[in-house]
């Protein structure tokens, strides 16, 4: 089932999204060589609980930290820990924020210092291909547009995409109907309405498709050992256009 949200409830999730915003510019702010995930996910759970909100990754599904932490070769899903960052690492940060009981979800991946310029691009483009997709978010667009506009972009730069995990819509719960997945056929899929808060969130490889899950459960890596970057909004499908709720 897809909910609709009226526009009273998009401000309510517009509140939540700023605070993970928020929550990203705070990581970005102290993100330096030495840093361990653990430090970041410590910085994450101070800024949303100081907004009064809820850190709503953690026990999710027995999630046990408030943002999945996730270094170079490290897709999704990292669990905070003793991994130090070091200079020329990449590392996404997704996280979210329960407000008044409405849901928020974003992640950024961000280069500590210098990367080296195939990452510069990875990132750049996988970003890229997460603003195409959100501009393709019209009402009465199909979902497989968006999913399409992802694919072909990323492709067409003859990265991964990894198809076992997907976007999602969003609300009172953090995973809502429908899912959105980084592939699909441009025309085909639900139509997109007014009202409807989906997450879109392109998870690129550097080379190939193919992901395994580690021994610990949780984190997402890829076979190839290749590096992976991983970017998502939060967006409201209106009559003005798609609108970012966890703009930066
Ligand atoms: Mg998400």
């Amino acid at each position: 089932m897809v909910s609709v949200k009226t526009k009273a409830d998009i401000e309510k999730m517009h509140e939540a999204g700023k605070i993970a915003a928020d929550a990203l510019n705070a990581v970005e702010a102290k993100l330096r060589p030495g840093m361990t995930t653990r430090d970041i996910d410590k910085i994450v759970h101070h800024v949303i609980t100081s907004h009064g909100a809820v850190p709503n990754f953690l026990g999710l599904y027995g999630f046990p930290a408030s943002a999945c932490v996730s270094v170079n070769e490290e897709v999704i899903h990292g669990i905070p820990g003793g991994r130090k960052l070091n200079e020329g690492d990449i590392v996404s940060v997704d996280l979210g924020a329960r407000y008044k009981g409405w849901n928020s979800d974003t992640c950024y991946t961000f280069a500590v210092g210098q990367v080296a310029p195939e990452i510069r691009r990875l990132l750049d483009d996988t970003e890229a291909s997460l603003y195409k997709a959100i501009e393709a978010a019209q009402i009465g667009a199909r979902l497989g547009d968006v999913s399409h506009t992802v694919e072909a972009y990323c492709r067409e730069r003859g990265y991964g995409i990894v198809q076992n995990y997907c976007g999602h819509g969003i609300g009172r719960e953090v995973h809502e109907d429908p899912e959105v997945p980084n592939h699909g056929k441009a025309g085909h899929g639900m139509r997109l309405a007014d009202g409807m808060t989906i997450c879109i969130e392109p998870m690129i490889n550097l080379v190939g498709d193919a992901v395994h899950t580690l021994k610990n459960g949780w984190t997402v890596v890829t076979d190839s050992g290749s590096w992976s970057a991983h970017f998502e909004h939060m967006i409201a499908i209106t009559e003005n256009g798609p609108m970012i709720l966890t703009k930066r």
